[in-house]
């Protein structure tokens, strides 16, 4: 069954469906299988939930709500926003971490007030911290092993700052991996090698070390906690493998126009791409504004991605408008379509992972940019 989300203040449902020219469809069913798919690979480690950047773009509340009930009581935002919504969605009962750490600009009192815990990575940091260490909830501590963005840059440095800490207050010791997408990066063997060096500073404090993709890798980096994302939403982790996680995004267009042009002529705006034969073009009305990377159409020197219209794949010609783009559609029988119906854009049948390689961009970068203009609607999940 289908239903309208509530509109909320930190939650918007888009236009009236019969108005929408778009659907973005968000399967929480699927979502919460994926976690628990996920939750039994890992096992007995336990699998965390990050839903950062208003969970890749499927809605921090309804996704959050979701994973909370399919058992996920461990969630990971980026910034400490993210965390107010997502304490205020989620209740007391669940564990939140901050990964941006201690924001710059923000207030550590905040983070007490909505009991979020940063993941500390750097001494001022955690000097930042220290006057609430006891009143929050207990910490994470973030080692570089890599990345060269977050995280204390040494194992000297996250050493000197562990004098005068009080343990008991640090919930967590965790990384993050460069390239774990990638089995053979030689990266991650010296990543794991770094990360048991900050480990044993911290005898008995539970680490986490794998996103999405390193839960696998042949090396099961799993620990005691790992931080999926991409995966829960459906991302395949295995690039080179077949995706073993169910698609939870399912967007589809309207078709406002369907005309013939004549070879010679092209499409869109700078005219990137010509007709080569006489062919059959659909509007669909969705374009950047949506989300969909300018680059998604094909030009005269490179592919495009593929949409599904009356069951066939047909490609995306000329550059993406603001509010439009084009589909070839000359390969589907004559009167096969009529303006009104649909076009799949992203769902079982075009993954976010093609669609991204195709666009020029990755999955992860198609999911979290899903706009605002459709009308979303929530498969529901109940345990
Ligand atoms: C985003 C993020 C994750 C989740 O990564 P996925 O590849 O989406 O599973 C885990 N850990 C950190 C530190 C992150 O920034």
């Amino acid at each position: 069954m289908l239903s309208l989300t509530p509109m909320t203040s930190s939650f918007d449902a888009g236009p009236a469906l019969s108005a929408a020219a778009g659907v973005l469809t968000i399967d929480l069913s699927a979502l919460a299988e994926n976690w628990r798919r996920l939750a039994r690979r890992v096992a007995p480690a336990e699998c965390a939930g990050v839903v950062k950047a208003n969970a890749y773009g499927t809605g921090l509340e309804p996704a959050a709500r979701a994973l909370f009930a399919a058992g996920c009581r461990t969630f990971f935002v980026a910034q400490i926003a993210e965390g107010v919504r997502a304490r205020a969605a989620l209740g007391a009962a669940a564990r939140i971490f901050v990964l941006n750490g201690l924001q710059a600009g923000a207030e550590p009192a905040d983070y007490v007030a909505h009991s979020l815990a940063p993941i500390i990575g750097s001494p001022e940091e955690l000097a930042r911290w220290a006057p609430h260490a006891a009143a929050g909830p207990p910490c994470a501590l973030h080692a570089d092993t890599g990345m060269s963005r977050l995280g204390f840059a040494s194992l000297g440095d996250l050493e000197a700052a562990l004098t005068g800490v009080d343990r008991g207050r640090i919930a967590l010791i965790m990384s993050h991996f460069v390239s774990s997408e990638e089995e053979s990066d030689p990266l991650n063997n010296r990543q794991i090698a770094l990360f048991d060096k900050a480990r044993a500073l911290l005898a008995g404090v539970p680490a986490s070390l794998a996103n999405s993709s390193a839960i696998f890798l042949a090396s099961r980096p799993f620990y005691d906690l790992v931080r999926p994302g991409y995966a829960l939403y459906g991302g395949n982790p295995t690039p080179a493998a077949p995706n073993p996680m169910r698609a939870v995004v399912r967007l589809e267009a309207r078709i406002q126009q369907i005309r013939r042009i004549e070879p010679g002529a092209s499409v869109g705006y700078n005219a990137q791409w010509t007709a080569k034969r006489p062919t059959r073009l659909a509007t669909l009305l969705l374009g950047y504004a949506d989300g969909l990377p300018r680059s998604a159409g094909a030009t005269d020197q490179r592919g495009g991605a593929e949409v599904m219209i009356a069951g066939r794949r047909c490609p995306l010609v000329g550059r993406v408008s603001m509010d439009l783009c084009v589909a070839d559609v000359t390969e589907l029988a004559e009167g096969a379509i009529r303006p009104g119906d649909s076009a799949v854009v992203l769902g079982e049948e075009i993954g976010v992972d093609e669609f991204g390689a195709r666009s020029g961009t990755i999955g992860y970068h198609i999911l979290t940019s899903l706009g605002s203009r459709y009308s979303r609607r929530y498969i529901p999940f109940s345990p």
